[in-house]
């Protein structure tokens, strides 16, 4: 699968599309918009050149990585794709939408349209989207860039020969470590993560302790490379709502329920890193 498309261009897709390129593949990158698809080329960009800066890669390898990716804003263009990657917002009603009208678009018989989808029922997309047996999820972690990991997510629907394209995709091409994980909404990571990141948010929220005490306590006390506000802060405060919301909508624990202080700071904008500030301020914005 060489003719790669990426739905979304944000924090994760852009990962996903600097991955995929700097594997040699060709990638279109979908955005909303020809401004946020402007904003998505930026951040690819911006990614290569601190790996550039660090000396990970070199600049000659740059520019040809830049030269395999193009950004439009118009789902057609992913006819001729062979796989197609969707990691637009974690919304049901965006991503089941998306899924109905990239069905119909791509035209081989043989591509995959996968999700990386962090907790939407893969079983659902694939029911959209006229090829149920060719849909499945796709999780990589942020960021993708670095993170080995990449969870692969049959639904019911899905079939093996599927499973097994999309893994060799992920561990010759993309040179990955796969793990298998069930439909159910959280995978194997964010069953284990969400509940322990919101945990320390209502930890917060009910004053147990200040922000950097409670990060300070799993960094020095458990060795964690980051602690759970700073982690949070990182994958997008939006994102670990929606998250919470689905797992909690399926398996209706108390633990995976979002507490009023995370809705809070998403209606105020405080989306963590990315926009500027979360339980901490971001230097430059
Ligand atoms: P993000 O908010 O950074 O980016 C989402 C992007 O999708 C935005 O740029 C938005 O403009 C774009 N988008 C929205 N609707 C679109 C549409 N119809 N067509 C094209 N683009 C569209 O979010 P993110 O953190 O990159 O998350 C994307 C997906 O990846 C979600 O499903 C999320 O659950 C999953 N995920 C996130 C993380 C994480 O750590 N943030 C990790 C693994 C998986």
């Amino acid at each position: 699968m060489e003719r790669v498309g990426v739905i979304g261009g944000g924090l994760m897709g852009s990962g996903i599309i600097e991955v995929s390129a700097r594997a040699g593949l060709d990638v279109i990158g979908i955005e909303i918009s020809d401004e946020a698809a402007q904003a998505a080329s930026q951040r690819v960009e911006g990614s290569l050149r601190r790996a550039e800066s660090r000396g990970k890669i070199e600049t000659t390898e740059v520019e040809a990585v830049l030269e395999r990716i193009r950004f439009e804003s118009d789902l057609e263009a992913l006819a001729d794709r062979d796989l197609v990657i969707e990691a637009a917002s974690e919304d049901e009603t965006i991503k089941l939408d998306l899924f109905r009208r990239v069905g119909e678009i791509l035209t081989s018989d043989e591509a995959i349209l996968a999700s990386n989808t962090s907790s939407i029922p893969i079983v659902k997309l694939g029911a959209v989207s006229g090829r149920a047996d060719r849909v499945m999820g796709v999780h990589f972690f942020n960021p993708a860039p670095v993170m080995a990991l990449v969870e692969l997510i049959p639904s019911l629907t899905t079939s093996p020969e599927t499973l097994d394209r999309m893994r060799g995709w992920v561990g010759d091409s993309l040179g990955k470590q796969p793990i298998d994980a069930t439909d159910r909404a959280g995978f194997v990571v964010n069953s284990l993560l969400v509940p322990y990141l919101l945990s320390a948010i209502r930890m917060y929220e009910a004053g147990y302790a200040s922000a950097t005490d409670i990060d300070q306590g799993m960094v020095l006390g458990c060795g964690h490379p980051m602690g759970p506000l700073a982690l949070s802060d990182l994958i997008g405060l939006d994102t670990i709502k929606a998250i919470g919301e689905s797992m909690y909508a399926e398996f209706k624990e108390p633990l995976y329920s979002p507490p009023p202080l995370l809705g809070r700071m998403v209606d105020a904008g405080l989306m963590g890193k990315k926009s500027g500030h979360g339980f901490y301020p971001y230097e430059g914005r």
